[in-house]
């Protein structure tokens, strides 16, 4: 039984991995300050013996008594309308300071770490489809870099206290991920999407719809993070770690409409700034260090979905 931290192990991909690594019969710590995470998604796990939870905000440093064999770093709001306007501060003192500290726990406790990175380091990315060798494209003061820069911060972090102090990293970049466990109210295009058409409202899509993305089924996603972990010690990423599959946003509104039904119409609203016109990832890299490809397709990951957000609507009445 290993024992492992999971910090945003309330959040949508952090709660999924704390389920997936208790059932694995491993004993978890998972670290949250519910700023976007939800006591709500650990509820099959709470009470179980090998499970437990510290409300902390990686911010500050962090103490664990007894021995760590793994680290997975999650915690920070990923959502644009999360991470943006007045949590923008916030976010990047959670990537760098939660790196820093996060990183230091790994090296008292002789740890392997592993860093949720992100898409976002390509920024609006010229490179198509993104490989990891691409450097990106950000805007290092627009309203995106707090989490742009802030993610490469972090990876920058993991690659010096590798150097410097020999702690055992990994390092992912997560694609758009999708499914049971998002928030209703997380503002990304899926749930958006599903929760518009379930509630028959109009689906908002932000500019023309033409812009792409690839979206992995969050089953698909969490196979891969624990694959990466369990690599060698001198295999350390960054990896990709996405589905390849890529779709328009218009054509994501499209499908959702029609797996839904129902009365929503399609309502086009600004644009934000700075969001990238494309993207999917190269995973040749994951696909021959990991052994790893997705499996579920967009079309059978959304029917999960639809019904995960059915059960969240129906019982959270008015609860937008
Ligand atoms: N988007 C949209 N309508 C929404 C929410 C998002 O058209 O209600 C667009 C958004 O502008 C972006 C894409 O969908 O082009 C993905 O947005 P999301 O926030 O899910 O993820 P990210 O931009 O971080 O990839």
């Amino acid at each position: 039984m290993a024992s492992i931290l999971v910090t945003g192990g309330s959040g949508f991909l952090g709660s999924n991995l704390c389920i997936r690594l208790i059932n694995e019969g491993n004993k978890v710590i998972c670290v949250d300050n519910n700023y976007t995470g939800r006591m709500k998604n650990l509820a099959s796990i709470i009470d179980h013996p090998n499970f437990s939870f510290i409300n902390h905000d990686v911010i500050n440093p962090i103490e664990i008594d007894g021995s760590l064999d793994e680290i997975y770093h999650l915690a920070c709001p990923a959502s644009p309308p999360a991470y943006q306007g007045k949590a923008a501060i916030m976010t990047t003192k959670t990537c760098v300071y939660g790196a820093i500290n996060l990183l230091e726990l790994a090296k008292e406790k002789n740890a392997k770490i592993l860093l949720s990175s992100t898409s976002e380091v390509y920024g609006d990315p010229l490179v198509h489809p993104q490989v990891e060798s691409y450097r990106g494209n950000v805007n290092p003061n627009g309203i995106r870099a707090c989490y742009d820069e802030g993610k490469r911060c972090a990876e920058s972090l993991f690659f010096d206290y590798y150097r410097e102090e020999n702690v055992k990293i990994k390092v992912i970049r997560i694609f758009n991920t999708y499914g049971p466990r998002m928030d209703p109210k997380d503002g990304r295009v899926v749930s958006n999407f599903i929760c518009q058409a379930l509630r028959g409202e109009d689906i908002t899509i932000y500019g023309e719809g033409t812009q792409t993305r690839s979206f992995c089924y969050v089953d698909d996603l969490i196979d891969a993070i624990i694959k990466m972990m369990k690599t060698s010690d001198d295999f350390v990423g960054p990896v990709n770690t996405g589905n390849p599959g890529e779709f328009t946003i218009k054509e994501l509104a499209e499908k959702v409409i029609a797996k839904v039904g129902g009365t929503s119409r399609i309502v086009y609203c600004d644009l934000p700034k700075d969001d990238p016109t494309q993207r999917k990832p190269d995973i040749s890299l994951a696909n021959e260090k990991l052994s790893w490809k997705p499996k579920i397709d967009l079309d059978h990951g959304l029917d999960k979905t639809i019904e995960y957000f059915k059960s969240e609507i129906m019982n959270n009445r008015g609860d937008k």
